[in-house]
C-alpha cells in the first residue's frame, strides 16, 4: 500500500487529476490517496492559495500526483508550482517527450527527456520594481550600463545545484537505458551564471564516461530540436530554458495534452502534466486527460510499480492510435471521461 497526496488543483486540474486516479486504481496498485487542496479552492476556503495542511500532507507521503494551479499573470500571488518546488527542494524537473503514433504532428519517433533544474535561475523570485530602492541600488553598481527606470530581476545560479541537476539527468540517463546528455546554456552571453552551469555538467560528465556529453547553446538547440530532433536524448538545462525548450518538445510530439511531467527531489516527488489550468475548458469534461494519466504512470514506475505504470503507457497508445476516444486536440470529440474509460478498457488488453 503506497500512500500518496492527490492535489485536484484548479482550472481543468479537477478534470485531468481525477481521470488519472481512475486510472491508477484500475491498474490494481494499492493506493491512499490523501486528499488536498491549492489553488483558487483554498483560497476560497483558507484565503491562501497553498495551505499548510496540503504542503504537510506531500511531506510526510513524499509523493503527490498534482492538477495544474493557475497562476495570476502581472500581480497578485506568486506561483504556487513555483513555491511548492522551492519548499519541498524538488530540483530535478523531467519531461519526458515520446511520441504517440496518432498524435497530431509532423514529427514522428520522437524520443527526448527534458532535464530542468527547477529551484534557481530568474525563477528564485527575486525582483525589484521600478524605482525600488533595490532596484536604484542595483542600477548603480551597473556603471551607466542600465536606465534608471529599469525593473531587475536576479537570476541566481550556483554551482552546487548545477552539479546536482546535471548528475541527476546522468543518473537518470544510466537507469533508463539512455546515451548521450546535451547541457544547454547560453554561456557565450551569461557567462558567469550559464558559464557556471556549463562548468558544472562538464566536471560531472567526466564522472560518467559511459554516456556521451554534448554541449548547445540554447537558441541552436531550439532550432535543432525542430530540425534533427532525433540527434538528441536526455538534455539537461537551467531554469528557465527547460521552461521553454520542454513546451517546444511538447509540440512535437502533439501537444500539451500528451506532455507529462515530475518534479523531484531528494525527500519528495510531484508528478504533474507540463500543462497549466486552461481556465477557459473549466468543468467542462473536453480537455485530454493523457498528460496526466502519464504523469500518474512516472509516479508508478517512481513507486517501483514497473509493470503497472507500463500497463498504463501501453493503454494510452492503443487509445490514442486507434483515434476513436479522443479528445478535441487529438482530432476527436471524445470527453475526457469517454478517452478515460477506454484507456481503462485496454487495461486489461
Ligand atoms: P495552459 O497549458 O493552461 O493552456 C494553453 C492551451 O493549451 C489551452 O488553452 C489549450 O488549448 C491547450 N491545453 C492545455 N492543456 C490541455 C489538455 N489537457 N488537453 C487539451 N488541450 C490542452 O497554459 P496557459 O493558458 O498559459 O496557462 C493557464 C494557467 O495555468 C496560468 O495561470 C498558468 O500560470 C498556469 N500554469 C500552471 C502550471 C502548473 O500547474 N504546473 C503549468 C503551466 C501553467
Amino acid at each position: 500500500m503506497h500512500r500518496v497526496t492527490f492535489i485536484p488543483g484548479d482550472g481543468i486540474g479537477p478534470d485531468v487529476a481525477n481521470a488519472a486516479r481512475k486510472v491508477v486504481d484500475a491498474t490494481g496498485v494499492k493506493i491512499e490517496w490523501e486528499e488536498k487542496i491549492a489553488g483558487e479552492p483554498a483560497i476560497e476556503k483558507y484565503n491562501t492559495p497553498l495551505p499548510d495542511d496540503t504542503l504537510e500532507s506531500i511531506k510526510r507521503n513524499k509523493v503527490a500526483l498534482k492538477g495544474p494551479i493557475t497562476t495570476p499573470i502581472g500581480g497578485g500571488y506568486r506561483s504556487v508550482n513555483v513555491l511548492l518546488r522551492q519548499l519541498l527542494n524538488l530540483y530535478a524537473c523531467v519531461r519526458p517527450a515520446r511520441s504517440i503514433p496518432g498524435t497530431n504532428t509532423p514529427f514522428q519517433n520522437i524520443d527526448l527527456i527534458v532535464v530542468r533544474e527547477n529551484t534557481e535561475d530568474v525563477y528564485a523570485g527575486v525582483e525589484f520594481p521600478p524605482n525600488s530602492a533595490e532596484a536604484r541600488k542595483i542600477i548603480e553598481l551597473c556603471n551607466g550600463k542600465v536606465r534608471e527606470d529599469s525593473a531587475i530581476t536576479l537570476k541566481p545560479i550556483s554551482f552546487y545545484a548545477s552539479e546536482r541537476i546535471v548528475r541527476f539527468a546522468f543518473q537518470y540517463a544510466i537507469e533508463h537505458n539512455r546515451k548521450k546528455v546535451t547541457c544547454v546554456t547560453k554561456a557565450n552571453i551569461m557567462k558567469f551564471t550559464d558559464g557556471l552551469f556549463l562548468e558544472a555538467a562538464r566536471k560531472v560528465a567526466q564522472e560518467f564516461p559511459q554516456i556521451e556529453f554534448e554541449e548547445r547553446l540554447v537558441d541552436n538547440m531550439a532550432m535543432q530540436l525542430v530540425q534533427k530532433p532525433h540527434l538528441y536524448d536526455v538534455l539537461v538545462m537551467p531554469n528557465l530554458y527547460g521552461d521553454i525548450l520542454s513546451d517546444l518538445c511538447a509540440g512535437l510530439i502533439g501537444g500539451l495534452g500528451v506532455a507529462p511531467g515530475a518534479n523531484i527531489g531528494d525527500e519528495a516527488a510531484v508528478f504533474e502534466p507540463v500543462h497549466g489550468s486552461a481556465p477557459k475548458y473549466k468543468g467542462m469534461n473536453k480537455v485530454n486527460p493523457t498528460a496526466t494519466i502519464l504523469s500518474a504512470a512516472m509516479m508508478l514506475d517512481y513507486l517501483g510499480e514497473k509493470v503497472a505504470a507500463e500497463k498504463i503507457e501501453r493503454a494510452v497508445r492503443m487509445v490514442i492510435s486507434e483515434g476513436k476516444w479522443v479528445t478535441y486536440d487529438l482530432g476527436g470529440n471524445a470527453t475526457t471521461t469517454e478517452m478515460t474509460d477506454a484507456i481503462i478498457d485496454k487495461l486489461a488488453e
